[in-house]
Protein backbone atom coordinates (compact mmCIF):
# COMPACT_ATOMS: atom_id res chain seq x y z
CA UNK A 1 0.00 0.00 0.00
CA UNK A 2 1.18 3.47 -0.43
CA UNK A 3 0.85 5.61 2.92
CA UNK A 4 -1.95 7.64 1.34
CA UNK A 5 -4.68 4.85 0.93
CA UNK A 6 -3.82 3.75 4.84
CA UNK A 7 -4.24 7.51 5.90
CA UNK A 8 -7.76 7.79 3.97
CA UNK A 9 -8.98 4.34 5.42
CA UNK A 10 -7.96 5.96 8.89
CA UNK A 11 -9.43 8.76 8.57
CA UNK A 12 -12.88 7.12 7.87
CA UNK A 13 -11.84 4.96 10.87
CA UNK A 14 -11.68 7.94 13.07
CA UNK A 15 -14.57 9.71 11.67
CA UNK A 16 -16.50 5.91 12.06
CA UNK A 17 -15.46 5.63 15.68
CA UNK A 18 -16.28 8.70 16.77
CA UNK A 19 -20.12 8.86 15.23
CA UNK A 20 -20.07 5.15 17.00
CA UNK A 21 -19.07 5.26 20.46
CA UNK A 22 -21.64 7.16 22.94
CA UNK A 23 -20.63 10.43 23.73
CA UNK A 24 -20.83 10.17 27.57
CA UNK A 25 -17.63 7.80 27.32
CA UNK A 26 -14.56 8.92 28.65
CA UNK A 27 -12.66 10.88 25.50
CA UNK A 28 -9.15 8.77 26.14
CA UNK A 29 -10.30 5.29 25.73
CA UNK A 30 -12.50 6.38 22.77
CA UNK A 31 -9.68 7.70 21.30
CA UNK A 32 -7.44 4.94 21.92
CA UNK A 33 -10.52 2.01 20.69
CA UNK A 34 -10.08 4.62 17.18
CA UNK A 35 -6.28 3.87 17.26
CA UNK A 36 -6.73 0.06 17.76
CA UNK A 37 -9.25 -0.01 14.82
CA UNK A 38 -6.99 2.61 12.90
CA UNK A 39 -4.42 -0.66 13.31
CA UNK A 40 -6.85 -3.56 12.34
CA UNK A 41 -7.65 -1.46 9.27
CA UNK A 42 -3.93 -1.18 8.01
CA UNK A 43 -4.31 -5.04 8.17
CA UNK A 44 -7.31 -5.24 6.40
CA UNK A 45 -6.36 -2.51 3.47
CA UNK A 46 -2.86 -4.61 3.18
CA UNK A 47 -4.95 -7.58 2.34
CA UNK A 48 -6.47 -6.09 -0.50
CA UNK A 49 -4.47 -6.50 -3.92
CA UNK A 50 -2.59 -3.11 -4.29
CA UNK A 51 0.44 -2.04 -5.96
CA UNK A 52 3.18 0.20 -4.60
CA UNK A 53 6.02 2.66 -5.91
CA UNK A 54 9.37 1.63 -5.85
CA UNK A 55 10.84 2.08 -2.65
CA UNK A 56 13.77 0.14 -0.79
CA UNK A 57 14.00 1.51 2.87
CA UNK A 58 17.77 0.26 2.81
CA UNK A 59 18.91 2.19 -0.46
CA UNK A 60 16.94 5.20 -0.49
CA UNK A 61 16.76 7.43 -3.39
CA UNK A 62 16.27 11.43 -3.91
CA UNK A 63 13.78 10.97 -5.54
CA UNK A 64 12.05 7.56 -3.15
CA UNK A 65 12.36 10.20 -0.59
CA UNK A 66 10.51 13.18 -2.06
CA UNK A 67 7.47 10.35 -2.96
CA UNK A 68 7.84 9.00 0.21
CA UNK A 69 7.42 12.57 2.21
CA UNK A 70 4.94 13.45 -0.24
CA UNK A 71 2.43 10.48 0.18
CA UNK A 72 2.98 10.42 3.74
CA UNK A 73 3.30 13.64 5.22
CA UNK A 74 1.20 15.03 1.80
CA UNK A 75 -2.36 13.10 2.62
CA UNK A 76 -1.76 13.49 6.94
CA UNK A 77 -1.84 17.53 6.26
CA UNK A 78 -4.36 17.36 3.99
CA UNK A 79 -6.45 15.18 5.47
CA UNK A 80 -5.91 16.81 9.15
CA UNK A 81 -6.41 19.94 8.04
CA UNK A 82 -10.21 18.83 6.52
CA UNK A 83 -10.66 17.45 9.78
CA UNK A 84 -9.56 20.56 11.37
CA UNK A 85 -12.43 22.42 9.24
CA UNK A 86 -14.98 20.09 9.94
CA UNK A 87 -14.95 19.69 13.41
CA UNK A 88 -12.22 22.59 14.66
CA UNK A 89 -10.05 21.88 18.06
CA UNK A 90 -12.63 19.07 18.88
CA UNK A 91 -13.49 15.84 19.76
CA UNK A 92 -13.97 14.70 15.97
CA UNK A 93 -10.72 15.88 15.08
CA UNK A 94 -8.45 14.11 17.88
CA UNK A 95 -10.51 10.78 16.84
CA UNK A 96 -9.31 11.66 13.13
CA UNK A 97 -5.74 11.37 13.84
CA UNK A 98 -6.26 8.72 16.12
CA UNK A 99 -7.10 6.61 13.31
CA UNK A 100 -4.74 7.53 11.29
CA UNK A 101 -2.10 7.21 13.68
CA UNK A 102 -3.46 3.39 13.95
CA UNK A 103 -3.44 3.08 10.28
CA UNK A 104 0.45 4.33 9.81
CA UNK A 105 1.54 2.16 13.40
CA UNK A 106 2.12 -0.91 11.47
CA UNK A 107 4.48 0.66 8.73
CA UNK A 108 6.40 3.06 10.45
CA UNK A 109 7.25 0.13 13.15
CA UNK A 110 8.58 -1.92 10.35
CA UNK A 111 10.37 1.54 9.28
CA UNK A 112 11.89 1.94 12.54
CA UNK A 113 12.80 -2.08 12.73
CA UNK A 114 14.55 -1.36 9.34
CA UNK A 115 16.44 1.85 10.64
CA UNK A 116 17.56 -0.16 13.49
CA UNK A 117 15.38 1.88 16.09
CA UNK A 118 13.52 -1.15 16.97
CA UNK A 119 15.92 -4.33 18.04
CA UNK A 120 14.73 -7.20 15.90
CA UNK A 121 13.00 -10.03 18.60
CA UNK A 122 10.72 -12.53 18.60
CA UNK A 123 7.58 -10.19 18.08
CA UNK A 124 8.89 -8.10 15.97
CA UNK A 125 10.28 -11.48 13.50
CA UNK A 126 6.40 -12.41 14.03
CA UNK A 127 5.01 -9.50 13.31
CA UNK A 128 6.60 -9.20 9.80
CA UNK A 129 5.81 -12.72 8.94
CA UNK A 130 2.06 -11.79 9.51
CA UNK A 131 2.39 -8.16 8.02
CA UNK A 132 4.34 -8.91 4.84
CA UNK A 133 3.39 -12.41 3.96
CA UNK A 134 -0.43 -13.09 5.80
CA UNK A 135 -1.61 -10.42 5.23
CA UNK A 136 -0.26 -9.54 1.41
CA UNK A 137 -0.20 -12.95 0.27
CA UNK A 138 -2.74 -11.41 -2.40
CA UNK A 139 -0.12 -9.27 -3.47
CA UNK A 140 3.71 -10.78 -3.16
CA UNK A 141 5.68 -8.55 -1.84
CA UNK A 142 9.46 -8.62 -2.27
CA UNK A 143 9.44 -10.11 -5.86
CA UNK A 144 8.30 -8.04 -8.66
CA UNK A 145 10.94 -5.18 -7.99
CA UNK A 146 14.34 -5.06 -7.19
CA UNK A 147 13.17 -3.33 -4.08
CA UNK A 148 10.40 -5.78 -3.29
CA UNK A 149 6.64 -5.50 -3.50
CA UNK A 150 4.70 -5.09 -6.99
CA UNK A 151 4.80 -1.97 -9.23
CA UNK A 152 1.51 0.22 -9.56
CA UNK A 153 -0.85 -0.54 -11.63
CA UNK A 154 -4.81 0.38 -12.88
CA UNK A 155 -5.98 -1.62 -10.79
CA UNK A 156 -4.97 0.71 -7.84
CA UNK A 157 -7.24 3.21 -8.15
CA UNK A 158 -9.31 1.88 -5.61
CA UNK A 159 -6.49 3.05 -2.84
CA UNK A 160 -7.13 6.58 -4.75
CA UNK A 161 -10.77 6.43 -4.47
CA UNK A 162 -10.66 5.47 -1.06
CA UNK A 163 -8.92 9.50 -0.45
CA UNK A 164 -11.69 10.79 -2.62
CA UNK A 165 -14.51 9.22 0.10
CA UNK A 166 -12.19 10.44 3.08
CA UNK A 167 -11.95 14.17 1.19
CA UNK A 168 -15.60 13.98 0.67
CA UNK A 169 -16.45 12.66 3.73
CA UNK A 170 -14.48 15.49 5.81
CA UNK A 171 -15.70 18.43 3.07
CA UNK A 172 -19.24 17.79 4.47
CA UNK A 173 -20.01 19.80 7.49
ZN1 LIG B 1 1.80 -3.68 0.53
ZN1 LIG C 1 1.57 -2.56 5.71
Amino acid sequence: MIAFGHSSVGTLVGIGTYYWLPDAWPLIPRLLIAFILGIISHYAADAVPHGHYNFDPKHLTRQAVSVFIIDFFGAIMILSLLALLKFGISDGFWFVLAGIAGAQAPDIAEGFVDLGYIKSSNVVIKHRRFHFEKTHRKTPEHVALPSGARMWTWTDIWQVLVFAIAVVTLAQS
